[in-house]
């Protein structure tokens, strides 16, 4: 049938067929098929005219939208965009420290409010002036005056349990201010949610009772890094104060191996602020892991026993760790402490990029934890202002994020990482100090323990196995 076969046909096919044909299906079916194919193209033509109609003014008020480009020379816009996209993270504040001096660690009577602007360096209203995206919280306790021997007993351990507590209560007690972190991810999280996060580290290892096992457990309740000391010498190493009042270096103890290969087991942060060079250079030598300097300075620049000398910084290159630029005055000017500015510590901030490279660096500001603090870093409001001389100096954005916080997440990531794998060959080190000359528990139980007849007492049953509390 015609019409049949004219139905199956292409319009091209039916162009073919019409020639010449008198078939009324065949020559309806090609006036048909025209003016649909012209219309088609107008359509599309008139669309493709409406489309660009309407996506011109789109374009040019997307563009009117996108924030104009930042002049490359304004340093201070540079610095609050690059602390918009990362976060800043100090590595060192005091202010639990302050809270137990001052408050005795009470937060809830009233006369605490973070909120408020408060004396100091440190309150959420600056807090966030300054960008600020993240902060390790120092449980600081102070050295021991007197010289303990090494398995004496003293309250160090309970003080930092209780300043651990201090931390987190401080924490958990401005949730929409501050995030508690133990982990970098939770650190980025933190900040994409417009927090601050917050961590804890340990000033001292004093504070641990000379004993792995105690770090453990400060590791479980939540402290990320311990600085190896304070401005005392302890079971592990010596510190950079009792080298400058005339002392020797002797470095690492023995223990104190001990103590560093637990510590990259754990894929604990250990902070090298403070420590004498020789323990800092004991330390790289033999750590498994990137290590940190949570708040020091360039001993090239200012030559300050606790700072960091070249050819330490050259090893923290290799080691891919951190120095975190410390704020204070008698660090920064020995000389004039109160004439230290902000420049100073750029200059050291510099020093330690040329020698180690814009990976190494970091802030880590001792915030209420010294009383004075430079010209134009007076608070924690001031971080941007830091940031913006730097760019000013010729940092770049990427290397101003390094800075602000991405290479201490990238430094602490990577201890994290190499602690788990360390973890799947080694069990907790259970070494310790002397125990054989130890003062009190285990040595007068031994002794004890040659005067008494072998009787089950301890399990109050007797002989037979019957439980007998009078025993
Ligand atoms: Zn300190």
């Amino acid at each position: 049938m015609p019409t049949t076969e004219a139905d199956k046909m292409t319009s091209a096919e039916s162009e073919a067929a019409s020639n010449g044909s008198t078939s009324q299906e065949v020559i309806l079916s090609v006036p048909d098929s025209r003016p649909r194919g012209i219309l088609r193209r107008w359509g599309l033509t008139l669309l493709a005219f409406s489309a660009a109609a309407i996506s011109l003014p789109l374009t040019s008020l997307n563009s009117l939208m996108q924030p104009a480009p930042i002049d490359p020379h304004d340093y201070g816009a540079r610095a609050k965009d690059v602390l918009s996209k990362t976060p800043l993270i100090d590595g060192h504040n005091d202010l639990p420290h302050l809270i137990r001096v001052e408050l005795y660690g009470k937060m809830y009577d009233g006369s605490f409010n973070f909120n408020d602007k408060l004396l100091g360096h440190t309150d959420v209203q600056r807090m966030r002036k300054g960008q600020m995206g993240g902060q390790f919280w120092s449980v600081f306790v102070e050295c021991p005056e007197a010289h303990v021997d090494i398995d004496d007993p003293t309250h160090l351990v309970r003080d930092t349990l209780e300043q651990i507590d201090i931390a987190r209560r401080f924490i958990h007690e401005y949730p929409s201010t501050f995030q508690y972190c133990d982990t970098p991810s939770c650190a980025r999280a933190a900040f994409k949610s417009g927090r601050i996060a917050s961590m804890i580290g340990i000033e001292g290892g004093h504070q641990v009772g000379n004993s792995l096992g105690a770090i453990r457990q400060m590791y479980d309740l939540g402290a990320r890094y311990i600085t190896t000391t304070h401005n005392c010498d302890n079971a592990f190493a010596t510190a950079a104060s009792t080298v400058a009042a005339g002392g020797e270096d002797k470095g690492l103890t023995p223990f104190g191996h001990e103590y560093v290969a637990e510590m990259n087991r754990l894929g604990m942060m250990i902070d090298l602020s403070h420590v004498s060079h020789q323990t800092m250079r004991d330390i790289l030598s033999i750590t498994q892991a990137p290590v940190i300097f949570s708040h020091s300075g360039a001993y090239e620049v200012q030559k300050h026993l606790r700072h960091v000398p070249d050819d330490v910084l050259r090893s923290i290159k290799k080691n891919g760790g951190i120095v975190m630029a410390v704020f204070v005055n008698r660090f920064l000017n020995m000389k004039n402490p109160d004439q230290a500015t902000i420049h100073d510590v750029v200059d050291h901030i510099m020093h330690i990029v040329k020698i180690a490279g814009w990976e190494c660096i970091g802030v880590g500001s001792d915030f209420s934890g010294t009383p004075a603090v430079p010209i134009g870093l007076e608070d924690v409001s001031k971080y941007p202002d830091l940031v913006a001389l730097l760019a000013e100096r010729g940092a770049t954005d990427e290397q101003l994020r390094g800075f602000a916080g991405e290479n201490l997440l990238r430094v602490w990531g990577n201890i994290e990482k190499r602690g788990k794998e360390i973890q799947v060959t080694t069990k907790p080190n259970e070494a310790a100090t002397g125990f054989a000359n130890s003062p009190f528990m285990f040595r007068s139980t031994r002794e004890k323990s040659k005067n008494l007849k072998r009787v089950p007492h301890n399990f109050n049953v007797n002989n037979k196995g019957i439980h007998a509390p009078g025993n």
